[in-house]
């Protein structure tokens, strides 16, 4: 009991995602006596479902956080995990060469993002199936209360409090990429012009649409842009709600050309679509690149005195800073003046 209750401090410890899996992993392994034991996470890539280690532990080891490259392993390897998903089962067993393996999907709602997956040599007991089941019950709920405090309430977009960690993983998993610890094989080529971008997103004239259709029209309008900013990047890049009207996005790896390509599209899906009631609504946008040397609050200055450039020019519009910079529409503003902006 007092080896379950330490680990039931453990877990409910912490502030962050990385070191619940770690605790989680570390308590199923020697509370259920497993060999192994992992945290996947299920993710869509088009139709096909993907598998990937979050976490693990082995026997006698330390638990690990995993960072694979690649999408991971298809579902499909896993039938017995893919026959309890599509049955929104509690569990799923199998026995292969003298090894038992459990899988347990965390379920919220309908959907299971993550999934605990414990393996031993012994078949498991009814009384190890009840502890695992207690341990995922707390992993869930602290889970779930981890998210809700990283979330705005109103979009359901990652909040403000979050960034900072935010771009500090994405510029972590970018350098990784960039330079592969000794002896692993490189993941790109560098020199292929993939960059990390940062963009300010914020609707025009929003009090206009307040004044003449009131609050709840206007929250209306920025659940509909949150849904719209959500759909239109990718997997890895991060949404966030930065307060009011106003939105904030971190695209990972990629190209110049792609990045204004992506925002741009936003952009005019924003313009053409109807808001009922209100019609039509615009976004300006500014954007820069994220160089890992600058501060976020140099970087975010960068991306809003873009946006600020946007709005002054006609707003409904895409500005890049250091295309701006370049072309002597802006001022650069020396790092210890930027603090003003905010
Ligand atoms: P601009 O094009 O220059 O950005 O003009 P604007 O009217 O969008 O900018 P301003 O900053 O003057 O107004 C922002 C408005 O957003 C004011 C505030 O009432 C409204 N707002 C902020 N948060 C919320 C919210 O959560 N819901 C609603 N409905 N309105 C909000
Ligand atoms: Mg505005
Ligand atoms: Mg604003």
């Amino acid at each position: 009991m007092d080896s379950l209750l330490k680990h039931m401090v453990d877990m409910t410890g912490h502030r962050d995602h990385a070191m619940l899996d770690l605790s989680a992993v570390a308590a199923v392994q020697e509370l259920a006596g497993a060999q192994h034991t992992r945290v996947l996470s299920l993710a869509a890539v088009g139709p096909a479902r993907y598998l990937r280690a979050r976490a693990s532990v082995d026997d006698g080891g330390a638990p690990r956080l995993e960072d694979e490259a690649g999408p991971g392993e298809t579902l499909e390897a896993y039938p017995e995990l893919a026959a309890c998903l599509a049955a929104q089962g509690a569990r799923a067993e199998a026995e292969q060469a003298g090894r038992h393996t459990m899988w347990v999907p965390i379920w919220r709602g309908e959907l299971a993002a993550t999934i605990l997956e414990i393996a031993r040599a012994a078949p498991f007991t009814a009384a190890e199936i009840h502890t695992i089941d207690g341990i995922v019950g707390v992993y869930r709920n602290f889970r779930n209360l981890l998210e809700y405090s990283e979330r705005d309430s109103l979009t359901g977009l990652l909040n403000r409090k979050t960034f900072d960690d935010q771009l500090a993983r994405m510029l972590q998993c970018a350098a990784e990429q960039e330079s592969p610890l000794p002896g692993q094989p490189e993941r790109r080529q560098k020199g292929t012009g993939h960059e990390q971008w940062l963009a300010v997103v914020d609707v025009d004239h929003f009090k206009l649409v307040n004044d003449r259709f009131g609050h709840l029209y206007g929250d209306e309008v920025l659940i509909l842009i949150a849904n719209m900013l959500q759909s239109s990047f990718r997997a890895h890049d991060r949404v966030f709600r930065f307060g009011g009207e106003e939105f904030v996005v971190l695209l990972r790896s990629t190209t110049l050309e792609n990045a204004r390509r992506i925002i741009e599209r936003f952009r005019a899906g924003v313009e053409n679509h109807h808001f009922p009631q209100v019609g039509t609504v615009t976004v300006s946008v500014g954007f820069t690149c994220i160089k890992p040397y600058d501060s976020p609050v140099v970087t975010l200055g960068h991306a809003d005195q873009a946006l600020y450039f946007a709005k002054t020019h006609g707003r409904n519009q895409v500005c890049h800073y250091d295309q701006l910079v370049a072309d002597g529409l802006l001022a650069t503003v020396a790092s210890n003046d930027t603090a003003e902006f905010f």
